[in-house]
């Protein structure tokens, strides 16, 4: 067994290997000494290889989903290797012979299909990067839905696409350069690295058109070399892990990169599009404005959420869509039938890949019945473009339905192996068996009154375990009675307290029995698969139908969102407005109604004439809103262009081509890089690549160096973006130095966040006006965060010389000569305090002596004084 174990392993060097033992996968060796320790699991021996003890640790076969998942999770690959034959039939093969054994599948994080290893609102994308001399492509597919996609794309755009699809693993060939593994590794995405002729676009070709039955790829579309590389190694990946068993692939889509809006990785995280800062959903964007009721339309919104269109047809035909359902008023009960639609995608996938059981069945079964239910309700409503062709796919598999409704059972068990699944009168052949099978019971019920009677013995039992199958039992008492009736009565075994026979009749019945129990359990067996058959056939219409039923449950989603939270219809054209009347941040605005505050809203207008940009500088303290306004602007832009509803009164926006969005100096230590570099870094690929239609968000780009340095970059920054990138900005910054250029360009406006000063305090009234801060009341603002006093009021001296001394045009360095030093200015402070006159607890406490006092008096006096405390 060691060595056929070893023999397996060798082949999977950096997979965990599953070895199946009866109940159980064992783990042998290192990867039992890893999986004990990631699992928590105990660790034990097994035998000796070349005289060392072999450490062992094992999983229960019913229980291994969970186990996976965490090993999955920890970052492992586990192959999964399978008995292929029962002991018996090892044995009938040779005394002492192995059973046959073989990994069936490899799991690894982009090729999981189980619903429990999955998140059900999130897609599941495994990626390959294809390379053929100076062309890139990226093919990536959800394995768990289906889903097949492919696009050509520069190389300076991986990490932007990478960041868009989040995938969960990237194939890349073992010629990768360090370059792009860093991209990789930026990303926090797991790649695995194949063999270069995995990649080969020659070899590719004909793999696809395997994959999909078809003589050639024409049909499909016209794929580069790239494309092929990249789509014939994620397809060939996905026959070495599923071990030959394909998985259900549409054929692939070609996805046109120019037609999305394009947001790079540092944007996508700055705007917490899809995950909050803190790495979770709570928080994001997408999780404070889903509302859909199915899984599929989770992934629908994910995905658009992921990848805004700039096509103006697209976002009409879904911003129509969402006002349907908004304007409509029968989005309640359309809803209520999609929250029972199963996620037939998944089931289709599980089906393909042999993994799925009657309840996926079931799930094809359901969905159809709702899509019906809906387009039974939708019958003569005028719907907008995008819902009438999703309506179309509603309806037309009345076979498949009726087949289905007619075969299961309403709630059918998880495995085809638990039985009872095929509904009554549904096959004939089964019936009888099923008759044959359950009448045994009563047969042996019957049988049981008969002997009872017979011998005399009330007690009597017909009983049925697994060693002896249906025997007689009677306590020993009766043993003697039973055995004078030895002709007919047959023993078979005496227990302390009982005796058990058997007679010709009962194990007649006994077989009739077993053999019904088989036949039902085949027959039901037979009729899964031409079930399963019957829907693979329908996978393509299927497919569209699970697409249309995500985009029904997407617009009442979103329809419902912007009803509750009162949003308006965006206009989006092709102009270089940008105009939003009374504006909120989506995510912040949530935060504070849960603690009842209310979000101020503010108004933006950066519309660009011709060929002018348009740029708002914003000023104003910490704290004040900066950022949240800041944000908003592209979050209402981008809420837009995947036809949403937008968080404000009004909103008009010329179609935005890119967003960029840039945080001053975050820090970066994980990444051990120096933030300013960081920052830089980021700040040149918005100058390199913003164009006119982008929207610019720079949030106090400059800070993380000295200020004169930063001031400057600020500056000339601001300079480019105006005169040559021409792009719609906001620019949040401390320096109000540059408030000046408001004057100096023309396309540059100021704007500030008010604050009112009272009673030395500073009151944040999150309103955006015209014009600069006057001041930035960083002291103020220090205070709030709990500074210690002397702090601040040292803070407050400083301030005032270098206000003064700027005011009168004095050096720095003389300034600072001038003030006199910290210890000097603290330590005047308790002498100001000593010369006031003594508080009571200073005299009483003066009028103490110890040494006179016992410790009675000693209690009492420290009563006294924490009284004057
Ligand atoms: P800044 O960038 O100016 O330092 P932030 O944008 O981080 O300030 O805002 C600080 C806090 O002020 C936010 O966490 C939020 O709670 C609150 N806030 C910001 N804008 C608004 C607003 N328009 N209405 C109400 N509260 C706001």
């Amino acid at each position: 067994m060691m060595a056929q174990y070893l023999e397996i392993k060798a082949q999977y060097p950096d997979a965990l290997l599953f070895y199946r033992m009866g109940d159980f996968y064992e783990l042998f060796f290192d990867d039992a000494v890893a999986a004990s320790e990631a699992l928590d699991i105990a660790l034990t021996k097994r035998g000796k290889h070349e005289g060392e003890d072999i450490a062992m640790c094992g999983v229960p076969v019913h229980a291994a989903e969970g186990y996976l998942l965490t090993l999955i999770r920890k970052g492992f690959r586990v192959a999964v290797g399978e008995q292929l034959e029962s002991p018996e039939e090892a044995k009938k093969r040779g005394y002492k012979s192995v059973v046959k054994r073989d990994v069936v599948r490899l799991v690894t994080p982009g090729t999981l299909t189980e619903d429990t290893l999955l998140e059900a609102r999130r897609h599941n994308y495994l990626c390959a990067l294809g390379n053929v001399r100076d062309e890139w492509a990226l093919a990536w597919a959800d394995i768990s839905t289906g889903a097949f996609h492919v696009m050509p794309l520069g190389q300076a755009r991986i990490g932007a696409e990478l960041a868009r699809l989040a995938p969960s693993e990237v194939l890349v060939s073992e010629k990768t350069d360090e370059m792009l593994r860093e991209v990789l590794s930026d990303l926090g995405i797991e790649a695995t690295t194949l063999g270069a002729s995995s990649f080969d676009s020659g070899a590719a070709d004909g793999r696809l058109c395997s994959t999909f039955n078809v003589a050639t790829l024409a049909g499909f579309g016209t794929f580069d070399r790239a494309e092929l590389s990249a789509m014939g190694a994620l397809v060939d990946y996905l026959d070495i892990t599923q071990k030959g068993r394909l998985p259900l692939l549409l054929p692939p889509k070609q996805e046109a990169g120019a037609r999305l809006m394009q947001i790079d990785a540092a944007t996508r995280r700055n705007l917490e599009l899809t995950a909050a800062m803190s790495g979770g959903r709570a928080g994001s964007l997408l999780a404070t404005i889903d509302r859909t009721v199915t899984a599929g339309g989770a992934r629908l919104l994910e995905r658009r959420v992921s990848s805004p269109s700039q096509d103006l047809l697209t976002i009409h035909e879904r911003l129509e869509a969402v006002r349907w359902g908004v304007e409509g008023s029968f989005s309640d009960a359309l809803r209520e039938v999609l929250r029972r639609v199963p996620d037939v995608e998944r089931a289709l996938s599980r089906l393909a890949l042999d993994r799925a059981g009657p309840r996926d069945l079931a799930a094809v079964r359901n969905a159809l019945t709702q899509a019906l239910g809906l387009s039974e309700r939708l019958e003569g409503v005028d719907l907008p473009a995008l819902l009438g062709r999703s309506r179309a796919c509603l309806t037309g598999h009345d076979a498949l339905l009726e087949l289905l409704e007619s075969a299961l059972v309403a709630e059918p068990p998880l495995r085809v192996a638990d039985g009872g699944f095929i509904a009554p009168g549904y096959d004939d052949g089964l019936d009888q068996s099923r008759t044959l099978r359950d009448e045994g019971r009563g047969v042996i019920a019957r049988m049981q009154g008969e002997y009872a009677q017979e011998t005399g013995i009330g007690s009597l039992k017909i009983k049925h375990n697994n060693v002896l199958g249906y025997f007689i039992e009677v306590t020993t008492t009766h043993a003697e009675k039973m055995h004078a009736l030895n002709e007919r009565f047959i023993h078979r075994q005496t227990t302390a307290n009982q005796v058990r026979f058997t007679t010709t009749e009962l194990s007649e019945l006994e077989t009739r029995i077993l053999n019904a129990g088989n036949d039902v359990a085949e027959i039901e067996k037979r009729l899964y698969d031409t079930l399963k058959a019957e829907i693979l056939c329908s996978a393509g219409v299927l497919g569209e139908l699970a697409s249309a039923l995500a985009e029904f449950d997407l617009a009442l989603g979103l329809a419902e969102l912007a009803r509750q939270r009162d949003w308006c219809l965006p206009l989006v054209d092709d102009s270089r407005a940008f105009q939003i009347d009374g504006g909120r941040h989506p995510v912040v605005e949530a935060a504070l109604q849960k603690s009842g505050d209310p979000f101020i809203a503010n108004d933006c207008g950066l519309t660009a004439e011709g060929e002018a940009a348009s740029v708002t500088l914003l000023t104003g303290p910490n704290m004040a809103g900066k950022s949240t306004y800041l944000r908003q602007n592209a979050l209402i832009a981008l809420l837009a262009q995947i036809g949403s509803y937008v968080p404000a009164r009004s909103a008009h926006i010329g179609v935005v081509s890119q967003i960029f969005s840039r945080v001053g100096a975050s820090d970066d230590l994980a990444r051990g890089r120096s933030t300013f570099m960081v920052e830089m870094v980021e700040t040149a690929a918005i100058l390199n690549q913003a164009d006119a239609h982008a929207l610019v968000i720079l949030d106090e780009i400059g800070r993380g160096t000295a200020t004169y340095d930063g001031l400057s970059i600020a500056w000339a920054t601001l300079e480019h973006l105006h005169e040559v990138n021409r792009v719609r900005g906001l620019f949040a910054t401390h320096y109000h130095e540059l408030t000046v250029l408001a004057g100096k360009l023309q396309g540059v406006k100021n704007a500030t966040v008010a604050v009112k000063e009272w009673e030395g305090d500073v009151i944040f009234l999150h309103e955006v006006r015209e014009g600069a801060a006057d001041r930035s009341y960083g002291v103020q603002v220090a205070q709030l965060a709990g500074l210690p006093k002397a702090v601040i009021t040292r803070a407050r001296d400083v301030l005032e010389a270098l206000e003064k001394g700027e005011r009168e045009r004095a050096s720095p360095k003389a300034l600072i000569d001038d003030l006199p030093l910290f210890s000097v200015a603290t330590k005047a402070a308790p002498q100001t305090v000593s010369r006031e006159t003594p508080s009571e607890l200073e005299e009483r406490l003066k009028s103490i002596t110890p040494d006179d006092m016992s410790p009675r008096e000693a209690l009492q006096a420290l009563y006294e004084l924490k009284g004057l405390a």
